[in-house]
């Protein structure tokens, strides 16, 4: 697309370090979470138009610099929800029945203590029927909650910004039907001792303190599941190991970690916690859906 409408792409990866030197020469920049683009950067790059982030957090550049100097910063916010949605509930699966730790043990003890693992996981839950706690009810606490709806679940979403949404589920895509229901948001501690399934997804600007800690672990149900695709350190990882020990929580998933990309070792070792490796927006879809809306963004900035 960009280079039909006439500009010149560069597709190689410039490794940090060696930014200050090349960038200068460049209109745009097109980053994802692991670059840096702070002041000094953008002070060095006078012909700098736009610096455009394919994902939804803008914690790795200095928007408001870039702003000062009439940068445009731009994102697409809304070009992952599906994938983090669907991995969020994919986890709900995986840790209902277990999934994740079938999946570690058969490989080594499938052929010699298939009786015993057939007994370790016999006491699976199903999703239906269960209440499904979503604290931020965005774009992507929204497909959730269209998923959880789907699948029969007790939607209890939280949200600070407002009372109630309306949300559009579509049940027959190619016959155009879908459904439209109102759902009112619950307060924080309702929805804390409501829950089967916890699922976060806000933006981690909490004043640095996790959003769940060990307050908010001793109000969830015995059992509770936990999962975290937002960002490393919304929940209290220390205040997570102590709930599963204690029982509280029954299992946990976590997309993203307080000390990426070097999780803890007892996180990443813990019997009872479904591991991936920051993927929520890894699907082809949402990469392609990300290339077109920066392209399509920066063809109507440059014009
Ligand atoms: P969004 O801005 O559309 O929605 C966030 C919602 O959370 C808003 O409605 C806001 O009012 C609410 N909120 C904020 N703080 C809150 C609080 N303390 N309590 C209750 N509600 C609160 O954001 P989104 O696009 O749905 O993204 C959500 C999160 O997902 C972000 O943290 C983003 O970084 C993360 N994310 C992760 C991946 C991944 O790879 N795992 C990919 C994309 C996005």
């Amino acid at each position: 697309m960009l280079e039909s409408a006439g500009h010149e792409v560069h597709t190689t990866k410039i490794a940090q370090d060696e930014l200050p030197a090349k960038l200068p020469e460049y209109d745009v920049i097109c980053v994802r979470s692991a670059t840096k683009v702070r002041a000094d950067l953008i002070d060095q790059c006078p012909n700098l138009k736009i610096i455009g982030r394919g994902g939804v957090g803008l914690d790795n550049i200095d928007v408001d610099h870039a702003a000062s100097k009439d940068i445009n910063v731009i994102n697409t916010p809304a070009a992952s929800s599906q994938a983090v949605a669907e991995l969020a509930i994919g986890q709900m699966f995986s840790l209902a029945r277990f999934l994740y730790d079938a999946d570690r043990k058969m490989p080594t003890q499938g052929a010699t203590d298939f009786k015993t693992l057939k007994k370790n996981y016999g006491s699976g839950v199903e999703l239906r029927g269960k209440t499904l706690g979503i604290i931020g009810f965005g774009r992507i606490g929204q497909e959730v909650a269209r998923i959880g709806l789907g699948l029969g679940m007790e939607v209890m979403p939280v949200d600070m910004a407002f009372d109630e949404m309306r949300i559009e589920v579509d049940i027959f895509r190619s016959r155009n039907a879908s459904l439209s229901l109102t759902l009112p948001t619950a307060e924080m501690d309702e929805m804390l001792v409501e829950a089967d399934f916890i699922t976060i997804h806000v933006p981690f600007k909490t004043g640095g303190k996790a959003l769940i800690g060990a307050a908010e672990l001793a109000k969830m149900k015995n059992g509770v599941h936990l999962i975290n695709t937002a960002r490393g350190g919304a929940i209290d990882e220390n205040a997570l190991l102590a709930a599963l020990e204690s029982g509280r929580v029954a299992g946990a998933a976590l997309d993203v970690f307080e000390n990426e990309p070097s999780p803890r070792k007892d996180l990443l070792t813990h019997p009872r916690i479904a591991l991936t490796p920051h993927i929520g927006a890894a699907t082809k879809e949402a990469q392609r859906k990300i290339g077109l809306l920066l392209a399509t963004q920066i063809i109507d900035i440059l014009k």
